[in-house]
Parts: C-alpha cells; structure tokens; sequence
C-alpha cells in the first residue's frame, strides 16, 4: 500500500481523556481511532493487525475441530431469561425494539448456541460437536479505561463444545489448552502468557486464564516460577501454594487476560433442556465447555508488551506490513520509477509492503516507520541506488545492512 494514498494519518494529537498507552500508541501511529469511552474504530493498519490476529485464532480452532459460524449481535430477552441472566449479568446491555419486546446485546453466546446445536443435535453419533464465532461483543464494562484492554464494544473468539460425557469434555478442553498456547505463541505472547488457575464455579474446582504479565494488566496473578503456570487473585485465598507442586513462594505479577476456558458441564444444557440418545437409545444430557480469546484485547495486549521508546514493535505473524519500505530524499523521474519497481516486485512476491512515497522529510519517514513497527524497515535513496542495493534493518535490531536488488525477496522472505 501507498502511504500517500493512506487517508489515516500518523497524529500527535491525542484525545484528552485517553490514559492508556496502548490507545494513545495506536491512536498516533494511526490503527485505531477513538469514538467515546471503551468504543474504538479500526483503521486500515488496525484492522489489518485484528484481521491477522483473527485468521490464526480461525487457523487453529479449524485445527481443532472447530465449525466457524456467526451468531447475532441483537438477541431476545426470552433465552437469557431461560438461564435466569436477564437479571444477573451486570454488565449486559438492554435494549427494548420497537415491538415492545426487550432484547441484550450479545455479551457472550451461550443462550443462543446452545438451543441452536440442540436444533441440529440428536443422537451420540452427532457428538462431540464444536462450533465457535469471531463477533463484536457488547458489555456495559463499568471502567472502561485500558484502551482495546478493556471496551465496552470488543472482538471476542468464542468457541463451545457438546460432548456425550465428562471425560470427552475434559480430553477436548486439555487440546484446547494446547492450541491456546500456539495462538499466543503465534502472536508473540507467549513467553509472557502463563496457564492461570481461576475458581471453576459450581461445576469443576478450576478453570482457567491465560495470563500475559504486563503492568498494564488490571489482573494480579502469583506465579509459581518451578511450574511456569500461576494462579489468580480469587483463588489464591483458598488455594495455598502452587496446585501443581505445592511451592509456597509465588511470584506477584500483572496481567492481562486474554483468553480462557471453562468446562460449563450442564449449566447451559441443563437450563435448555439439550439431551441426547445415547447407544441404548437413553436419554443423557449434553455436557459443554465454552472457551474465549478477545483479539481486540490480545492487540493491545502485543502493543503493551512489545515496544520502545520510539514507538511498537509488531511480532511477524501479526505486523500490518511485513516491511516498510521507505523512498528517501530528492530523486530525479528514473530513481523514483527504480523506486516503484521495486515496491511492485515485492508485492509480485507476495510481501505485504507500505511504501512510504510521501514528499516529507528523511526524519519524519524514520520516527513514522518506527512508530508503526513493521518488521523490516528499507530505505531507497540516490545512495543505495547508485551501488543497486537497499538498506534494510530490523525493528527490533539496531544493525543495518545492505542487500543488492537481486537477493532482497530472499533475504526478506527467509
Ligand atoms: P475480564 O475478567 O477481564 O472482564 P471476562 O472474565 O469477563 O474478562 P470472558 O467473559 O470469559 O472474560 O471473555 C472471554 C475473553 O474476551 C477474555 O478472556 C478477554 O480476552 C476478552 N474480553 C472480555 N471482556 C473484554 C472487554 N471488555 N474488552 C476486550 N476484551 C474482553
Ligand atoms: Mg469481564
């Protein structure tokens, strides 16, 4: 992409009630732009980083069995009265339509996946079943101040399962745990992101968190540096020690979650009535699992842990823009034609470039290709064009090398 023909802009101004710093990087490097508390748009560059975050969450719950499916946004009073959480969640937004009727918008789906999977779901021969969604969800969040950390209109990853028994639904949620850690592997989280032990609720002792450690967290977990998993704030109080080794000194840290799973059991099937025939052709209630990842959140989350001074440093997989390819300096016509093959070339390639063929100072390009923290900055000028080579550097190395035309798309694709 031209960034001259990018209508977003890089800005120094900054809305005045924005104190988080992973909304006030975003909103001047020009990904996301802010519209009220906890309400954000995403810009070219920003959706491109959700929309990257979003395809590997979709790549690995496809790994893993996982259906896609996309349920409403807007949905009735009724079936969250059927589980009795018209009045109970907080947080829910309520609305009433025009036909006097009362409706919520989706804050989580279990009061619509579930009567829609027993529509379709009879017999153990239809089981286990997953489906999951990457939807806009709703929440009437009562601080809305950590940016895409916490919004009240976010991206949520939710997937469900429906298994014939406990076991099954136990098997399936350890699998999940394993993709969990591939998706925040892939999104550069994962050395930070630690198994967080959370209190089950009525149906199972544990579930779990996958908290990333980061001072922006709202979250405090206690890490057991033996084990490398932690435990959370609530169930720390009951819970001495590390459930794994039992090791009494843990480590207090940060966090934020950006995923977690929960093993439902009957809580949802139960409330809708969802049995199945099993192989004597008895009847036998569905047990479920409910698992989510906010992608708005993990961005921001990528955007706290992983940037300097100068502005943010995207992990590969979920970059805008592989590289960043900056024209540099006054260059007569045959330069900047030179110029603009090479940015095509690339993009024959299959590298995703932003080409910075602005008219603005050698500095300006610099602290902007900084700020918005593609993997690979290079620079064209008279210079390097003279001697048929391109400087390349790394975002996050200081080195800076020089690569002629005829082995640039190899060495960026290796
Ligand atoms: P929290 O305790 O942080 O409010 P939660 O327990 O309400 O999170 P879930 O309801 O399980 O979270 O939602 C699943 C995932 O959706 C969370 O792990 C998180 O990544 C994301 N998420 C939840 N609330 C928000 C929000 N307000 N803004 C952005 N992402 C969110
Ligand atoms: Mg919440």
């Amino acid at each position: 992409m031209r960034q001259s023909k990018l209508f977003s802009k890089i800005t120094r101004e900054l809305p005045k009630d924005e104190a988080s710093f992973n909304a006030q990087i975003l909103i001047r490097a020009g990904f996301i732009d802010k519209v009220a508390a906890g309400i954000y748009t995403f810009l070219p560059l920003g959706l491109r980083v959700h929309n990257k975050i979003c395809n590997i969450i979709r790549e690995e719950m496809n790994e893993i069995g996982g259906q896609e499916i996309l349920m409403p946004g807007l949905t009735p009073k009724d079936v969250w009265e059927t589980t009795g959480r018209w009045g109970t969640f907080d947080a829910l937004f309520r609305l009433a339509g025009s036909d006097k009727k009362e409706y919520a918008l989706g804050a989580t789906h279990e009061e619509i996946v579930t009567p829609l999977v027993k529509k379709h779901v009879f017999s153990y021969k239809e089981l286990p079943a997953y489906v999951y969604q990457i939807q806009t969800k709703f929440r009437n969040e009562k601080r809305a101040k950590a940016g895409l950390i916490r919004g009240r209109e976010f991206s949520m990853k939710d997937l469900y399962s429906f298994h014939e028994t406990e076991d099954d639904l136990n098997e399936y949620y350890k699998e999940v745990q394993k993709s969990y850690f591939k998706i925040f592997n892939r999104c550069g989280l994962l050395n930070l992101t630690y198994l967080t032990f959370a209190s089950g609720g009525a149906f199972s002792k544990y579930s779990h968190e996958f908290q990333t450690v980061t001072e922006a967290g709202e979250d405090q977990i206690f890490i057991c540096d033996d084990c490398q998993i932690a435990i959370n704030q609530e169930i720390i109080e009951e819970q001495k020690g590390c459930p794994n080794c039992e090791r009494e000194e843990l480590r207090q840290a940060k966090a934020v979650e950006v995923g977690n799973i929960f093993k439902l059991r009957t809580k949802f099937s139960g409330a809708f009535n969802f049995n199945y025939k099993d192989k004597e052709g008895e009847e036998k209630i569905v047990e479920m699992g409910c698992y989510g990842i906010g992608p708005s959140r993990v961005m921001a989350t990528i955007v706290e842990t992983s940037h300097d001074g100068k502005g943010i440093i995207w992990p590969e997989e979920v970059a805008p823009f592989r590289v960043h390819l900056l024209r540099i300096g006054q260059m007569d016509e045959a330069a900047i034609k030179k110029v603009d093959s090479i940015y095509k070339e690339l993009l024959e390639a299959g590298i995703e470039v932003l080409f910075d063929d602005r008219d603005v100072s050698a500095g300006e390009k610099f602290t902007g290709a900084d700020l918005i923290g593609c993997p690979f900055r290079l620079i064209v000028s008279e210079k390097t064009l003279s001697q048929n080579k391109v400087e390349v550097k790394k975002r996050n190395e200081e080195k800076m090398e020089l690569v002629s035309f005829g082995s640039l798309i190899k060495f960026l694709k290796k």
